[in-house]
């Protein structure tokens, strides 16, 4: 079994502790990496620490040129680093709608080049007879990037690169799920960025609380869990750290009544299904109007009947197997409960007899707000379709619910799915898409879903304090 070790301060580290990484599909372990403790977390923060002077000092345009270099990096490592991704997390190579470890490679791979582009002048406040005002932008110091398993390298390219193109050196904590890709893309990296500037510690909640109350961290970035985003919220504040926190979503999607069913369906199911729905912004309740309802079901429940699950590593696989066994469980409850609620399964509904985590995709009709599939996030190929009579009431029911991740309304008329779409409270709002992000465009939750933006100038800006300069001309 390949063995990945963690890259601290340029040089690769071995410890006498691995983690077995399990391939999702076959239930069993592929890789291992090897792991860190709080003591070693410490020594890749001073690391990082030692690093920033010189990497923070280092003209801009050699920063984005270097950044460039990782995005070439990671273009022709790219078959390596799909099967990585593939055995870590179960994802299709290519999978549904090509929704599979190929676009994490090329979104990798897009949000490096975009962001390596991204400029970051101060800007002119006043300049008259009594001042000049600029306000410029200063790095923060170190900054400790903490992901999940569902899109391990995407996501990390997501943190890493705003990060180290503002001037920040960074430690990642990759999931312990998933940590293999992320290991092998720094290691990559470390070919090209000064050592120091990207360093990576395995390891569980521990790792990650180690960086979290660090006081020589001065940032957190955290892709995961709203429960986990509340606990590094609350160790950050003891040394008042700057936070980006992208936490769950529960995404809702409102149908207008004048779709045409059949051609909007197949959208519909690959906003929910894509990734196997383990996506913070997929589709996750979907608000269907009753004229249209029972044609919509029947149409998703084909559609779902129809999706091919297996090994990602095979071809033709739309969806692969749930990324792990804590997650199956919590998906299988969801759909034991919506049974006992009262929910119609009208396709799949349990797992698959096998070693790996499959899933059947699931469409579940009748039931409501209220019912734990419709006000939980359930992360998983189960989606419950939920009847409405107006849009006001579909609208209250969309915001009901503690997240405000992603949202999107589905309608012919831009001019009424856009009226309604302005009324939902997320973050982002689709129109006729779901899920769609792009790196020129900022991203992130309201509510309980998240705090600050990725993505974008906006994005690129949390990874900076402001230092406003005023030169006095009276
Ligand atoms: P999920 O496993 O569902 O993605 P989590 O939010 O639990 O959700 O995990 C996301 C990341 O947060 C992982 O890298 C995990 O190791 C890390 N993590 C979990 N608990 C903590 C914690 N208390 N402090 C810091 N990081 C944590």
């Amino acid at each position: 079994m390949k063995s990945y070790p963690m890259i601290i301060g340029g040089k690769a580290v071995e410890t006498g502790s691995t983690i077995a990484v399990i391939n999702p599909a076959l239930g069993e372990p592929f890789a291992q990496v090897h792991a860190a403790d709080a003591a070693l977390a410490d020594v890749a923060v001073a690391a990082a620490r030692a690093a920033f002077p010189a990497w923070s000092a280092t003209p801009d345009a050699e920063r984005s040129r270097l950044l460039h270099a990782l995005g070439s990096a990671l273009d022709s490592h790219t078959p390596e680093l799909m099967e990585l991704v593939t055995c870590e997390t179960g994802k299709p190579l290519r999978g549904l709608n090509d929704v599979g470890a190929g676009m994490e490679l090329a979104g990798a791979i897009a949000w490096t080049h975009f962001t390596a582009d991204i400029p970051l002048e101060p800007e002119l406040v006043q300049d008259d007879e009594q001042a000049r005002v600029e306000v410029h932008r200063k790095p923060l110091g170190v900054v400790a990037s903490i992901t999940p398993w569902n899109w391990p390298l995407m996501i990390s390219i997501w943190h890493v690169i705003p990060a180290l193109r503002a001037g920040n050196t960074v430690v990642i904590k990759p999931s312990e799920y998933s940590p293999v890709a992320v290991s092998r893309f720094v290691e990559l990296a470390n070919a090209i960025l000064p050592p120091g500037v990207l360093n990576v510690v395995n390891g569980a909640a521990t790792v990650g609380a180690a960086l979290t109350g660090h006081p020589d961290v001065n940032k957190i970035v955290f892709t995961g869990s709203t429960r986990t985003g509340k606990q590094i919220m609350s160790g950050a504040s003891a040394t008042l750290k700057r936070l980006t926190l992208e936490l769950g979503g529960n995404d809702a999607g409102i149908v207008l009544p004048d779709v045409d069913v059949k051609a909007v369906a197949p959208k519909l199911f690959g906003a929910g299904f894509h990734n196997n729905g383990q996506t913070c912004a997929c589709l996750k309740r979907l608000y269907v109007h009753d004229s249209q309802y029972e044609a919509m079901c029947e149409e998703l429940a084909r559609l779902a009947r129809n999706a091919k699950v297996g090994n990602g590593l095979d071809a033709g696989v739309d969806l692969g197997p749930v990324q792990n066994r804590a997650q199956l469980d919590i998906v299988n409850a969801l759909a034991v409960d919506a049974r006992e609620a009262g929910g119609h399964i009208l396709a799949g509904g349990k797992p698959l007899e096998s070693k790996g985590f499959f899933f059947e995709p699931t469409i579940v009709a009748g039931l409501t707000n209220g019912s734990r599939l419709v006000d939980e996030e359930q992360f998983g190929p189960i989606l419950p379709v939920v009847r409405y009579s107006d849009v006001d009431e579909a609208i209250r029911l969309a915001n009901d619910n503690p997240n405000g991740l992603g949202g999107s309304v589905w309608s012919t008329d831009s001019a009424a799915a856009l009226a309604v779409a302005r009324r939902l409270e997320c973050g982002t709002v689709w129109i006729n898409e779901h899920g769609a992000v792009q790196p020129n465009a900022p991203f992130g939750g309201v509510k309980q879903s998240g705090i600050g933006v990725e993505f974008g100038k906006h994005g690129l800006a949390e990874f900076t304090s402001i230092q406003t300069v005023k030169i006095s001309k009276s």
